[in-house]
């Protein structure tokens, strides 16, 4: 299974500020003083050494991720992050129509659907989108996104075939190549987790969720829902004293992450939807303290713990 991360920051778009831009700059400029940067394989070693913090930037765009099985194009969520994933998808074949590609959708809060308008391949004649969500009215949702006081193209605009499939929690579905079983997380409004297995490995989706207890009861469910994962896709917006300060906000830490992964033997936690206010090195301090609180559970489990950052792709 290929999964791309197109979109991972939560909340809102989060662009990278001139401050932190500068600061990147700087460091970088600093790291390499003494060294002959005229010299490419010295420039390209220096590069190689430096942390994502300073080279790289976890990303903007809201929640949007791709995943593939064979030939089948499954997409979760349509924040921001769909606009760059269309683009792609336009020279892949979708620019000619007689496309299909399935959709998950996890909920409707703005931050995850908010890219859809943008999705170039609706607009092109003959493609085929299938929605699933265990929502009765997802159509009347994403029209009223595009409702003309709102947006001025209509949903009933695009050209490509959409077609809506509900889905009811706790059920099997196949989809295709995927089996898909929804999960209801602890949200405002609700929002669905996905566990998805192709038959050769396991994604769990789950973003968008709080976990208000760790004991085993109150959790069960959820690791009954994450067990043996491949890749657990975990809502890491705040770290724990923002998480105690936002109760009932309806997302979680870093740190309950590797609790829950650890209990559910999962093999990698990417750390996702990440906070708006958040600094690279913020995020990247969560994956620090998750990796040292389960190199401290006994008996040891191996799980990578990785940061989601936009443009991220991996094979599970
Ligand atoms: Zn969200
Ligand atoms: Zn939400």
């Amino acid at each position: 299974m290929y999964i791309k991360f197109w979109g991972t920051r939560g909340s809102i778009p989060t662009p990278i500020s001139l401050d932190d831009m500068k600061y990147k700059i700087r460091k970088a400029l600093e790291g390499a003083a003494g060294l002959d940067l005229a010299d490419k394989a010295v420039l390209d070693r220096y590069l190689a050494r430096l942390p994502f913090t300073i080279q790289g930037s976890t990303g903007g765009n809201t929640p949007c991720l791709e995943v593939q099985s064979g030939d089948q194009v499954l997409i979760i969520d349509a924040g921001s992050g769909i606009r760059l994933l269309g683009i792609d998808m336009l020279k892949r074949g979708f620019a000619d129509g007689h496309q299909h590609a399935d959709v998950l959708i996890t909920h409707t809060h703005w931050d995850h659907i908010q890219g859809f308008p943008f999705f170039r391949p609706v607009f092109i004649p003959n493609n085929h989108f299938t929605f699933y969500s265990p929502f009765d009215d997802l159509p009347d949702r994403l029209n009223r996104q595009q409702h003309p006081d709102f947006f001025p193209v209509p949903v009933s605009y695009m050209s490509a075939t959409l077609e809506f499939k509900q889905l009811k929690a706790e059920q099997w579905y196949q989809i295709g190549n995927f089996r898909v079983y929804p999960m209801m997380l602890s949200h405002p409004g609700q929002a669905y987790g996905y566990r998805i297995e192709d038959g050769q490995s396991c994604l769990v989706c789950a973003s968008d969720s709080e976990y208000k207890q760790v004991d085993p009861t109150s959790t069960e469910a959820y690791v009954d829902f994450f067990h043996d994962a491949d890749l657990l896709i975990f809502d890491a917006q705040y770290n724990l004293s923002e998480a105690l300060d936002r109760l009932d906000w309806g997302h979680s830490t870093a740190m309950m992450g590797a609790e829950l992964a650890y209990r559910a033997q999962a093999k990698r936690l990417a750390l996702f939807h990440h906070d708006p206010a958040s600094s690279d090195e913020k995020i990247w301090a969560g994956k620090e303290q998750a990796e040292a609180y389960l190199a401290r559970r006994k008996p040891q489990h191996v799980c990578e713990v990785i940061v989601a950052y936009d443009g991220l792709s991996l094979e599970i």
